[in-house]
């Protein structure tokens, strides 16, 4: 099923607001990553091109649920005035005189920025009332705000959920994350290989799970790895592992037998005798000695990965194969993004660390798509319906 958006409704002459992902960060006063404006530029421009009132929310850091000039959204109207070549109105308030009495006076066209949602708590709390405030004078919801849609807060879902606004669409942003990461999980080109890595098994469970219905390969690397490792009866030192997680691990790779998923698993691993980047290190095959803790995957491995990543036709990638942060331990996973980089598979990078190294890699206009959500991208893998997503109209 898919969902509205902006280009499936007329919106000429109508209030739209809309949920973006303003949550950048500031330093005195000045915006220093200016990934997140650009990335809600394209559905603004259409909306003023389409003579649409626009009036824009987001939230900031978490001022938890009172003002604090710290994360005023001040700043980000200048700054995205500069994008648009057109003022930026902002209103001090996000339900208050000053956002009324500017959303009144909007022509086709003019650009509102509301104050930081989260100066109220009840943003959080999908307060009903709260949301009433937010949806008054508006006739159109747009939402443009991946990175939150995993949350049901009141501009997130509730003015939509409460029906306060009828009319609800997706922007351009959140309308390319369903496609591709949705188009991916429902209909991949194969062989579809999944990559997951990071710290723990605990988090990506429910992932795991779903993508062992879809993928043909299943790619376990970082410190998730030796909780795998461990359940197939392998000494693995002193890694990172779960302990309460093993049973488990031992019942999904199971599934993946029953499923005829391939499940590759570290070969060989860089191990350190302390958690640093200039601890003793060396490579070794199978068990792990004691005292010792793998903190990146080894050349045999890399190359097994990769070589998989060579074959697929679709590749999804979340979480890094080894303590990429210490320079020493950052060979697995800059290899997986190379690799990522060399394809003509479809490749989408599932946010946070991932996305990261990516970036600062230099492969991001390489892949076909880098999501705008960490926590969301994950819920999206699992499979779970988002509420940001839910709340919008079926086409
Ligand atoms: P996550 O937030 O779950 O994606 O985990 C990312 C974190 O996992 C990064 O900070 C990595 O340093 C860490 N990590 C990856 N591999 C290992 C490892 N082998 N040992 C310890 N930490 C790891």
């Amino acid at each position: 099923m898919s969902k509205k958006s902006v280009k499936d409704i007329s919106v000429a002459g109508k209030t739209c607001l809309v949920r973006v992902d303003f949550n950048v960060p500031v330093k005195d006063g000045v915006v220093t990553d200016v990934t997140r404006i650009e990335g809600a530029v394209p559905t603004i421009k259409y909306l003023i091109k389409e003579g649409a009132k626009i009036v824009l929310c987001s939230h900031l850091g978490r001022p938890k649920g009172e003002f604090n000039l710290k994360y005023t959204l001040k700043p980000i109207a200048a700054k995205l005035s500069e994008y648009l070549g057109k003022p930026v109105l902002f209103a001090e308030d996000v339900i208050g005189p000053s956002a009324k009495q500017l959303k009144a006076g909007l022509k086709g066209g003019d650009v509102l920025l509301l104050e930081n949602l989260r100066f109220h708590k009840e943003e959080e709390e999908n307060d009903k009332e709260f949301c009433k405030a937010l949806s008054e004078g508006i006739d159109v919801y747009v939402n443009d705000a991946f990175g939150t849609a995993h949350r049901a807060h009141a501009s997130t879902a509730g003015v939509a959920q409460y029906g306060f606004v009828k009319t609800a669409v997706s922007g351009f942003l959140i309308q390319k994350e369903l496609e591709i990461m949705g188009g991916a999980l429902d209909a991949p080109k194969r062989p579809f290989v999944a990559i997951l890595g990071g710290a723990k098994v605990s988090d990506k469970i429910g992932v795991i799970n779903n993508l062992l219905e879809k993928v043909d390969t299943l790619i376990i690397g970082g410190a998730m790895a030796y909780t795998f490792l461990k359940a197939l009866g392998k000494n693995i030192g002193a890694s990172l592992c779960e302990s309460d997680k093993v049973e488990l691990a031992k019942e999904l790779l199971q599934k993946a037998k029953v499923k005829k998923v391939k499940f590759l698993l570290p070969l060989d691993n860089k191990i350190a005798d302390a958690f640093a980047n200039d601890a003793n290190q060396k490579v070794v095959e199978g068990d792990i000695p004691d005292g010792w803790q793998g903190l990146d995957i080894g050349p045999k491995t890399i190359k097994l990965f990769t070589d998989a990543v060579a074959n697929a036709k679709t590749v999804i990638w979340n979480g890094p194969m080894g303590v990429f942060e210490f320079e020493n331990f950052a060979g697995g996973t800059k290899a997986v993004a190379e690799a990522l980089s060399k394809t003509d598979a479809v490749t989408i990078i599932g946010g946070g660390d991932s996305a990261a190294a990516v970036t600062q890699l230099g492969y991001a206009d390489k892949m076909t798509h880098i999501s705008t959500g960490g926590g969301a991208s994950l819920e999206f893998l699992e499979g779970l319906e988002l509420p940001g997503v839910a709340c919008l109209n079926e086409k």
